[in-house]
């Protein structure tokens, strides 16, 4: 009988550690299991990886007891838990931060028990177990008073600061960043700068309305064609153990055999990367019970071609096998109609994971899937550790979405993760878009994923709509004044308003004014902390007292009661330059650039527009640029006719998005205003122009998938217009139309697009045409985070790879946005065309994380998404 476990504890250190196991829990300390174990002075709830019989290599005196197992059954199948280790290999990732993401928070009402059951002597670390339960959320919410200056500090002062940036939080949510929120907003509170509200917990907004059940549609050729494919695959996966779930008896044998357990760092399995472990390419490693042919397809269809269906016969088939499904799409605010579908198809058994789960409903959808009782998931990113039972399928719709990519904490990335769990669980996994990712195209060409096509759009009467090049070189303002609303675009949206059609402008600045300049020295206004220009943002509220022509569209808010911000009609917007008025002068009409405020929108910092320029002291202050929330407002102004709505970050929230949406969707918003968040897949009958207002902005980012995102975002919002009968147009305005992204665009060629972005990618030597791991370092002195980064590139550059120059460093370099939140950031990039020798040199980098300054921080990423 095994006589020692091997725990990982939520730490940030590599490494599990050995703990004996007392006789008495011999038949509970599995593999999964969740323990209570002496960590230091602390005691901590860990996971167990594995079991072993050989004392490890210490004094056997300093091995504690486990001191009690939390979980009568292992809290994660095995599946789960050696999918968990590979992961946490593959990005360099401490296990016990990556088991956080797979673990609920522990009930209190559980560890009262265990209390009461007299199971442990000294108090349990609760301090990540927190916030869980409770009928009552206490809200948060910013009031308009402003702090006398230099009164507030520390947390107060940043907590203060994101209230009034992102508006009411439940203080919950604010502990989950700031340890001390609980104190900070109740002195906020006596300081009348933000009221504390007690509501009851609202109900999951998925689940509000009910849905009636639907038949799944007769599928056109494409779609039938591709559901074979993926029936196929299903069909050919090893049999499922039926229902066996907490009790599978594989649990323990499967995990134990696990190569990464117990010695992550040296795990030889996960220095494949999940791309190449495809049938292909290796025979399965890990002893997982169902590998016999698992299969991965990539379904390229064009926006509105019935992907959707497709996933929705996929999971039919899976769950009539008795399996269970997993569905995982960009950002699950911003698309509450596919679980409506979902749940029109499938009855509400269904766990939909989203990050305004309180922590009770979070455990209870786990627990729903832990048990079996549920076996559909669908989430953002983070389902990728949801516990479905028997995993037969996973889907990744819109595939090529940077939301997967996690950039804080454990950056996996969920789409290539999504894969490598699918394998190792042989189960089908299926990516879905209209824009595949140049990664996605690349395993299609090396035979690792197999294309499906669906060329056409899946309404009969449908068909892609005209998109026109409007050259902003050629077109000035139109009647609205602004240089933005070209006179082509000001008459394709009368048409579409005269039609009585809907409309969605494409804006991807969010805020009014993207910057505040100086008329006199040309500088621009930038954050304290951070090398970012502010924006200026005029704030949401109206001025009741002044109901100006927008009445009208502010009707359409009727019946609504209390602020929906981005219904809430817009001031008139200003005319011609907005000059900032100069101290002291007092007139009415300079309302425009009253109650606004400057935003950081890297670092939370808000604060009042200045009258001066911070360098020279002049008086003259000009707004440049335009956002969101201007657009909003000249739109309205130029159309007083049309309501107007608005769907950016500063109005979302779950709730409040999904209201927009569903007011577009009644026809009760004539013309959308917002950022990406339009661009998503929403299905809008009725919508028949897109208007993108400046298509450069995407493209002048100082980062290799730049075209590629220009491009991506370009298809997709213009993959809005026309989804029925009527047909659709498009208006691109842009200063480049020859730019690839553009004219590939314009042309519907995603293929075209693809083909020459892949020839440049290989000619540049970046992904998919080569690895990539990014290393930065921020700290709070410059020349200490300077020093550290050459530290690590010098690592790089003499481990035996660098030397070889089998990996390339490229750098070291300060990071384009060289300071955020008052830290230096540097990075070095390594780059090599395989990735046994970038893991090496990124080991090499790892081990001499330690010999670095404390005060700087490193980071590690792998197949890094954000370049900035
Ligand atoms: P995608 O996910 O590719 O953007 P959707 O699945 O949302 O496309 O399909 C677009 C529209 O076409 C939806 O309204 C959907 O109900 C409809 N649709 C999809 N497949 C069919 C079909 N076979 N017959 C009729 N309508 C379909
Ligand atoms: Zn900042």
């Amino acid at each position: 009988m095994p006589s020692y476990a091997v725990v990982a504890v939520p730490v940030p250190l590599s490494q599990p550690f050995h703990y004996a196991i007392p006789a008495h829990f011999a038949a509970e300390v599995r593999p999964g299991a969740r323990v209570l174990c002496e960590f230091g002075r602390r005691r901590l709830v860990g996971v167990v990886l594995t079991l072993s019989d050989r004392a490890p290599p210490v004094d056997p005196t300093r091995i504690k007891p486990i001191a009690a197992v939390v979980d009568p059954e292992p809290a994660l199948p095995a599946e789960l838990l050696a999918f968990l280790q590979e992961l946490a290999a593959y990005y360099f990732a401490p296990i016990g931060e990556v088991l956080r993401l797979a673990l609920p928070a522990l009930e209190r009402d559980q560890v009262k028990a265990m209390s009461a059951k007299g199971a442990f002597g000294g108090p349990l670390d609760l301090a990540r177990q927190k916030q869980v339960g409770g009928r009552k959320v206490l809200f948060a919410c910013p009031t308009d008073a402003l702090e006398p200056p230099g009164t507030l500090r520390g947390q107060a002062a940043a907590v203060l600061a994101l209230l009034r940036a992102s508006g009411e939080q439940p203080v919950a949510r604010l502990e989950e960043r700031f340890k001390a929120a609980r104190a900070a907003v109740k002195k906020l509170a006596g300081m009348g700068l933000v009221t504390l509200d007690e509501r009851e917990r609202p109900r999951d907004p998925f689940f509000r309305l009910p849905e009636t059940p639907d038949s799944p549609p007769e599928l056109n050729e494409a779609q039938a064609l591709a559901a074979e494919r993926i029936d196929a695959a299903l069909a050919a996966l090893a049999p499922t153990a039926g229902f066996a779930v907490a009790s599978s008896p594989a649990a323990g044998s499967s995990a134990a055999s696990s190569p990464a357990a117990g010695s992550p760092a040296a795990s030889s399995s996960a220095a494949s990367s999940p791309a190449a472990s495809s049938p292909a390419a290796s025979s399965p490693a890990t002893g997982s019970s169902a590998a016999s042919s698992p299969a991965a397809f990539l379904l390229f269809g064009v926006t509105g071609s019935g992907k959707t269906e497709v996933y929705l016969r996929a999971i039919a088939t899976c769950l009539a096998q008795g399996r269970g499904a997993l569905m995982m799409v960009p950002e699950i605010a911003l698309t509450p109609q596919v679980v409506a579908r979902f749940r029109a198809r499938f009855g509400d058994d269904l766990a939909v994971l989203h990050s305004g789960l309180s922590d009770a409903d979070r455990h209870a959808m786990w627990t729903s899937l832990r048990t079996g009782r549920v076996r559909v998931a669908i989430g953002a990113r983070s389902a990728l550790f949801a516990p479905v039972p028997d995993l037969g399928l996973i889907l990744v719709d819109e595939e090529h979405d940077g939301s997967f990519k996690q950039e804080e904490g454990v950056r996996y990335h969920a789409r290539d993760m999504a894969l490598l769990r699918a394998y190792r669980a042989g189960a089908v996994c299926v990516l879905g878009s209209a824009t595949p990712s140049l990664e996605s195209i690349a395993l299609v060409r090396r035979g690792k994923l197999t294309e499906l096509r669906l060329p056409e759009r899946a309404h009969r009467e449908a068909t892609l709509p005209e998109v026109h090049l409007v050259d902003l070189r050629k077109f000035g303002a139109g009647p609205s004044g602004d240089k933005l609303i070209s006179l082509p675009l000001h008459r394709a949206i009368e048409q579409a308003l005269k039609a009585k059609d809907q409309i969605i402008l494409f804006l991807n600045r969010r805020g009014f004014a993207p910057s505040v300049v100086c008329e006199a020295c040309g500088t621009v206004e930038t954050c304290a902390s951070c090398s970012v220009a502010l924006t200026y943002h005029r704030g949401r509220r109206a001025p009741r007292a002044t109901p100006g022509p927008h009445v009208a569209s502010a009707a359409l808010s009727s019946g609504q009661t209390g602020e929906l911000p981005g219904l809430t009609p817009p001031r008139p917007p200003p005319r011609g330059k907005l000059l900032v008025p100069p101290p002291g002068h007092d007139t009415d009409d300079d309302h425009v650039l009253r109650g606004g405020r400057l935003r950081c929108h890297y670092c939370d910092y808000t604060g009042p527009l200045p009258d001066r320029c911070s360098a020279c002291n002049a008086p003259s202050l000009a707004l440049e640029g335009l956002g969101t929330e201007r657009l909003e407002a000249t739109i309205a102004e130029s159309f007083p006719e049309a309501r107007v709505g608005r769907l950016d970050r500063d109005v979302a929230g779950a709730d409040k998005t999904e209201a927009i949406l569903n007011r577009m969707r009644a026809g009760e918003i004539d013309i959308l205003v917002g950022t990406q968040m339009v661009t998503k897949g929403h299905d809008l009958p009725s919508v028949t122009l897109v208007g993108v207002v400046n298509a450069d902005a995407a493209l002048s980012i100082p980062d290799f998938r730049a075209a590629e995102r220009g491009f991506q975002l370009l298809v997709q919002v213009a993959g809005r217009a026309g989804r029925r009968d009527r047909p659709g147009r498009v208006l691109i305005q842009t200063r480049n139309p020859q730019h690839p992204a553009v004219a590939f665009a314009a042309a519907h060629d995603v293929e075209g697009f693809l083909r020459r972005e892949l020839v440049d990618r290989q000619e540049v030597g970046y992904p998919p045409y080569s690895r990539l791991a990014l290393i930065r370092v921020d700290a709070p002195d410059e020349q200490v985070a300077r020093d550290a980064i050459g530290l690590l590139a010098a690592r790089a550059r003499t481990s035996p790879e660098g030397l070889a120059r089998r990996v390339d460093v490229l750098g070291p370099s300060a990071a384009p946005i060289a300071k955020l939140r008052n830290r230096y950031r540097f990075r070095v990039l390594l780059r090599a065309d395989e990735r046994g020798p970038l893991r090496a040199a990124v080991a090499a980098v790892n081990e001499a994380k330690n010999s670095i300054e404390r005060s700087v921080r490193i980071v590690i990423d792998i197949d890094p998404v954000a370049m900035l």
